[in-house]
């Protein structure tokens, strides 16, 4: 394991930020910390990173114990490097010197000086200083002089947030591809649920300065643990309803329950992308159907507006995500089917 952390918990005055955190990361593994603003994702990047002082629990780094009560190693010992938001580069420096300058006096510094500037693809500008950079380039340099260092885990918090989204996903991929390259291990901090499937083998997901669930991208994305984690991955249908044979009644039809008992009051989360439309001729009158309001072409896919009446004749709005091919017109009537694979079902 290159990271063990156990029992780490964390407050600024009576404010908690960090409740009881356990958790390991394996050699060679890139981990996802996935939460909304406030849940306490860059406190546990600067605990980790030996920026915050612990206040109880236990840091391992490669084993090693670097944290406790009365253990704090400071950054510059432990076998880590940081890129935050700001990426933080010498404005004194040029991108060759930043860089150089994170290689220290290793051995073989020349030849890792230039792995990791073909790498982060910075050749372009290493005569130039940070401040005429854009923010694309910035963003490649802080990786760049990060990953110089040589540490055996690299901490991202939200390095990618203020680019735009070509740019981005060029980032992250060639982020992904450094990492890789490298064996080394890295932590990468966002809110953004795709880009956590689409950076780690493993996502943590956090709310409130608890872990709600840790998994990797499938079961996090098939299996959520509850309405919190089910709703994470764009926007979501959710109606309460309550068990009866085994089933239970939404707008959308019945759909069958496993392991909750009946009487039990639930949410059920149904994705769009569970909703499966057919354009019918003239109005059913059944309540797996519902009309049109609007369609929204979105390229490969649409997401069409649509209401729906309940058993009591009760009007709900329902968005589906359909192929973009399927674009039905306004007041027309579509029939549903669901796709389970896509509906969750939570105690509540
Ligand atoms: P964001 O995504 O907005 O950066 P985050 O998930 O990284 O948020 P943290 O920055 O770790 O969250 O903050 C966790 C909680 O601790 C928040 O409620 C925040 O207001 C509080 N907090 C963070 N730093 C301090 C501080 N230095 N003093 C007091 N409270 C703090």
């Amino acid at each position: 394991m290159i990271l063990d952390v156990k029992q780490l918990s964390h407050s600024y005055g009576d404010k908690e930020a960090l409740n009881n955190l356990n958790f390991s990361i394996k050699d060679n593994s890139i981990v996802s910390v996935l939460g909304p603003s406030g849940c306490g994702k860059t406190t546990l990047i600067r605990i980790i990173a030996g920026l915050e002082h612990i206040q109880s629990g236990e840091i391992f780094l490669d084993k090693l114990l670097v944290a406790n009560k009365s253990l704090n190693l400071p950054p510059e010992q432990r076998p880590i490097s940081y890129v935050f938001q700001d990426f933080a580069l010498f404005p004194h420096m040029t991108v060759f010197e930043n860089i150089s300058f994170a290689a220290g006096s290793k051995a073989n510094k020349k030849q890792l000086i230039e792995q990791v500037i073909h790498l982060a693809k910075v050749n372009n500008f290493l005569d130039k200083y940070p401040h005429s950079l854009s923010g694309g380039e910035q963003q490649r340099v802080a990786l760049a002089r990060s990953i110089a260092v040589q540490p055996k885990l690299l901490l991202l918090d939200e390095p990618f947030s203020d680019l735009d989204i070509n740019l981005k996903r060029e980032i992250i991929d060639d982020t992904l591809h450094l990492i890789n390259s490298l064996e080394s291990s890295a932590i990468v901090v966002t809110h953004n649920a795709e880009e956590a499937m689409f950076l780690s083998d493993t996502i943590i997901v956090m709310n409130k300065g608890i872990i709600v669930q840790i998994g990797t991208p499938h079961e996090i994305y098939f299996n959520p643990t509850n309405l919190y984690v089910a709703s994470l991955f764009g926007e979501t249908n959710i109606f309460q309803s309550k068990v009866i044979d085994h089933s239970c009644i939404t707008p959308l039809g019945r759909i069958k329950v496993k392991n909750l008992p009946n009487n039990q009051n639930v949410d059920v989360v149904i994705r769009p992308e569970a909703i499966k439309l057919n354009l019918e001729k003239s109005p059913l009158l059944n309540p797996n159907s519902g009309i049109v309001v609007d369609s929204k072409f979105l390229g490969n896919s649409a997401i069409i507006h649509m209401t729906v009446n309940d058993e009591k004749n009760n009007k709900h709005h329902i968005h589906s995500k359909v192929m973009g091919n399927f674009l039905p017109p306004q007041a027309s009537s579509v029939s549903v089917t669901l796709d389970e694979d896509h509906i969750f079902i939570f105690p509540r």
